[in-house]
């Protein structure tokens, strides 16, 4: 330490670039500071440091980093944990005119794996952002000396060395029970949970926060399961929806979609407090919707289209300018490409002729005439032949009943099962038959062009993270604001990087199927971990886990992707 103060006390005064020389790694009395990355002037984007400190000087249970999922929660509280103080810090000294920031990236209501605090077999580093102070573009010696000396140790000692390590246990049993839940579902033949008690609306359209006076969540008395979890005697009750096709109906703002988006969601652990900490979802569910304008590349979406105007294929169907039904097939064909199990589908984000078509039209257009095959006509073959559940919202059509395993009622946010009186109805005024019931062939394999994600002529492309919705890969742009599960700019900085490493490390000199290379992204986070995937040593601490259905969203919607 008395290295890195003498460094800052001959460099206070002089041009900004002096900074540089602290560049290295510094041994504190109970932990080390690299200073790995120092930037080039004020106004860049900050310097990044890491903490390494000994697991022999933390609390930290062994046992507590014996499972992944059980390591990820440690590495979510502790993140949160040193933002709460470093926030602290930061109102007490306003006013005071302490400039440099110190910043971590911060994780959402979600428990991500991310990057900013890891563990290694006897280390916990913490990964920084540190503005270093200046004066126009002269160093601020002073400052950066109380940053080092004062407020990190500060920092460190209130959120680490003195971390409530009763508040980390309790996140601990949460996670357990998260994922006792999952392997519940995974045994007993469902696909989500929504326990008695939840709270699923959020704050607002831009608030992830819980709604406060929300209606808590109920179960139907016929759908209610007791699960046994860790940690308590007391089994939890709540809802259980069964493989299969799961309808939710309701009038119009009675909390149809914010029971979807629970159970969408409910793909990711939440912290406590939530709300929806237990809303589980089996881990493979994707939202489906329509998303017209995108790039499709080479999806074959016979089973919903055939015999377009053009006359083009759609066994392999490209366009650039995809229509709101023809992209819906394709979301629904690439979610199942990367392993899907579960469809979630909202009739508010759905083209409708892409769901339902009645006798009506059929008498005034012909099947002939009519290339889509609607989904309500391949929601039961999904199933049957491929195991494939979907939970969809249909507020405006009946079309569904028969097709249903369940129905369920949202009435001012109470949840009934409805199932008996639907299929009644469903007796009463009988659906003409539909399309003849027909096997449907195994989907063509996408095979991908290596060029197409290669660097051409070995020069690198500028892949950029603009916001959490958007990636720059080189001149062009991929637009993730329609996939609904990505949930925080961490994953999207992870799936750039994943893009740039498949692209550095020439990953696919040989061809690939779509498959096949999702698979081989997956085992490679799992073997280098997730901060071998930044875009530069920079990023490393800012990088959370995508799914590897939001890293096949961003390849499908890359517009210079090309299939053979
Ligand atoms: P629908 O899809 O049936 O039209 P939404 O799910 O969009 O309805 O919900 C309509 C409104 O009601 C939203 O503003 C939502 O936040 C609110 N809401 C949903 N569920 C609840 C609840 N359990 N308690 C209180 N408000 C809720
Ligand atoms: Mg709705």
């Amino acid at each position: 330490m008395k290295k890195l103060l003498q460094i800052l006390k001959e460099i206070d005064g002089k041009g900004y670039p002096n900074y540089k020389r602290i560049q290295g790694r510094y041994k504190w009395p109970h932990y080390e500071v690299a200073v790995n990355y120092v930037q080039g002037d004020p106004f860049a984007s900050p310097s990044k440091i890491c903490l390494h400190i000994p697991l022999t000087n933390i609390e930290i249970k062994k046992e507590w980093l014996r499972d992944k999922y059980r390591e990820i929660c440690c590495k979510d509280h502790i993140t949160r944990l040193i933002h709460k103080s470093l926030k602290e810090e930061e109102e007490r000294a306003k006013g005071s005119g302490k400039s440099g920031m110190i910043l971590i990236d911060y994780p959402g209501q979600e428990v991500l794996n991310r990057t900013s605090v890891t563990f290694s077999a006897s280390l916990m580093t913490v990964s920084l952002s540190v503005g270093l102070p200046a004066k126009g573009r002269r160093i601020l010696g002073k400052q950066a000396e109380l940053i080092f000396k004062t407020l990190l140790p500060a920092i460190v000692e209130k959120s680490i060395f003195q971390m409530n390590i009763k508040e980390l246990e309790t996140a601990i049993i949460l996670t357990d029970q998260q994922q006792a839940i999952r392997a519940y579902l995974k045994e007993h033949e469902l696909v989500s949970f929504v326990a008695n008690g939840s709270i699923l609306p959020r704050k607002s359209g831009v608030s992830e926060l819980p709604l406060q006076k929300a209606v808590p969540f109920q179960s139907p008395e016929e759908l209610e399961i007791a699960i046994p979890i860790p940690h308590t005697t007391n089994h939890l009750r709540g809802m259980g929806v069964k493989k299969g096709v799961t309808v939710i109906v309701g009038g119009g703002y009675h909390g149809k979609s914010t029971l979807l988006q629970g159970i969408e969601r409910g793909v990711y652990n939440y912290r406590k407090g939530d709300g929806r900490e237990f809303v589980i979802t089996e881990n493979t569910a994707v939202k489906i919707r329509a998303e017209d304008g995108r790039n499709v590349e080479k999806v074959d979406i016979s089973l919903f289209v055939n015999n377009l105007p053009n006359g083009g294929s759609t066994a392999e169907f490209s366009s650039e300018n995809a229509s709101g039904s023809t992209s819906q097939a394709a979301n629904i064909i690439e979610a199942l490409e990367a392993g899907a199990r579960t469809l979630v589908i909202d009739e508010d984000t759905s083209a409708t002729n892409f769901m339902i078509r009645d006798m009506r039209m059929k008498e005034l257009i012909s099947s002939q005439e009519e290339p889509i095959t609607p989904f309500i006509d391949r929601v039961s073959t999904l199933y049957e032949q491929e195991g494939i559940s979907s939970i969809l919202v249909m507020g405006g059509s009946g079309a569904y009943f028969e097709k249903a395993h369940t129905v369920l009622k949202l009435n001012n946010y109470n949840c009934t099962d409805v199932t008996n009186q639907a299929k009644e109805i469903a007796a009463k005024y009988p659906e003409e038959h539909r399309y003849a019931f027909t096997k449907h062939e195994g989907r063509k394999e996408r095979i991908v062009r290596p060029e197409s994600l290669q660097s051409e002529q070995g020069r690198k492309r500028m892949i950029k993270v603009r916001s959490k919705d958007t990636i720059q890969y080189g001149k062009s742009i991929i637009n993730l604001h329609y996939v609904e599960q990505l949930v925080n700019e961490s994953q999207t900085r992870a799936i750039a990087g994943i893009l740039s490493h498949i692209e550095r490390k020439n990953l696919l000199c040989s061809s690939k199927t779509m498959k096949d290379l999702l698979k081989y992204v997956q085992q490679e986070i799992e073997r280098h971990g997730l901060k071998h995937f930044a875009s530069s040593k920079k990023g490393e601490g800012e990088l959370a886990e995508p799914r590897a259905h939001e890293i096949a969203a961003a390849l499908n919607r890359l517009r210079s992707l090309s299939m053979i």
